[in-house]
């Protein structure tokens, strides 16, 4: 039956990216699929990592992802691109993006995200700016490393195991929850400053990201302040590819995707269940 519902959630969600692409006229977008539940995936991290309360937790039923939203302007909105990963919307197992080396770069991305990307990118560089792409497209087993290693070097440096999974969780997403699984993510940093801290923002190349990302469909996704709301600690450098109609809303109402998708309560929920 979950099955069945499952599949008929995809055909809708692919209905719907279908239409969208003959509006769009745009044959190099790829159709995403819907973030599904993946308990089973999460659970076995988490058993790992914690070695405590993995079993029957179950992750809350997911919205359709590429379903029209309403968005906070008002206006009915439908793009592939549009849909939430976060701790509580995991990436759909059979989700499968177009992946592209980005161009003149050595980071991975969903094509339509890592062409805008180099668009971007380029006209910053007109400027005079310098910009490093330090990470794009994860696999989920690239993503299980780094979020292992996370917490192993907080186990290193002394921390209770409570402590050391909290933590990382607030810098490194779970395998299967992690938006760099989606090629749609970016972690951009500058050639004179490559550090993953606040002192980044200060750079010139990330307050022209700042000012800029949004004209190429690119939202800065763990703003300042907004840690409710997404979960994650401030990121200066993470920029996530929602399509540029979207990327000037959200920015412009100074909101995050939680929040433009009305979906925020889902982090909250989830933060308590780490701490467990
Ligand atoms: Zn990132």
């Amino acid at each position: 039956m979950k099955r069945l519902f499952a599949g008929l959630l995809l055909a809708g969600v692919l209905i719907l990216a279908v239409a969208y692409l003959a509006a769009e006229e745009d044959p190099a977008r790829a159709p995403a699929a819907a973030p599904k539940a993946d308990a089973g995936e999460n659970a076995a991290v988490r058993e790992a990592a914690n070695g405590a309360d993995a079993g029957g937790k179950e992750t809350a039923p997911e919205a359709p992802a590429a379903e029209e939203k309403k968005s906070a302007a008002g206006g009915e909105r439908s793009s592939p691109f549009l849909f939430l990963v976060n701790r509580n919307h995991p990436v759909a197992e059979d989700y499968d993006p177009d992946i592209i080396t980005v161009p003149g770069r050595n980071v991975r991305g969903e094509r339509t995200a890592a062409e805008a990307l180099r668009d971007m990118l380029a006209a910053g560089e007109k400027e005079g700016l310098r910009f490093v792409v330090c990470s794009g497209y994860r696999t989920r087993d690239e993503q299980r490393k780094l979020y292992l290693s996370q917490i192993q070097r907080r186990l290193d440096a002394g921390m209770t195991q409570t402590e050391a999974v909290e933590e990382a969780g607030r810098v490194s997403a779970q395998p299967g929850t992690s938006e760099h699984e989606t090629g749609l993510a970016f972690d951009i940093v500058a050639l004179s400053y490559q550090n993953l801290d606040d002192g980044y923002a200060l750079t010139a190349e990330a307050k022209w990201l700042r000012a800029h990302a949004a004209e190429y469909g690119f939202v800065l996704r763990y703003p300042a302040g907004k840690s409710d709301a997404t979960g994650m600690d401030y990121e200066p450098w993470h920029f996530r590819y929602v399509g540029k109609e979207a990327a000037e809303e959200i920015e412009g109402a100074g909101l995050t995707l939680e929040e433009y998708l009305g979906n925020e309560a889902a982090v909250s929920l989830s933060q308590e269940d780490t701490q467990k």
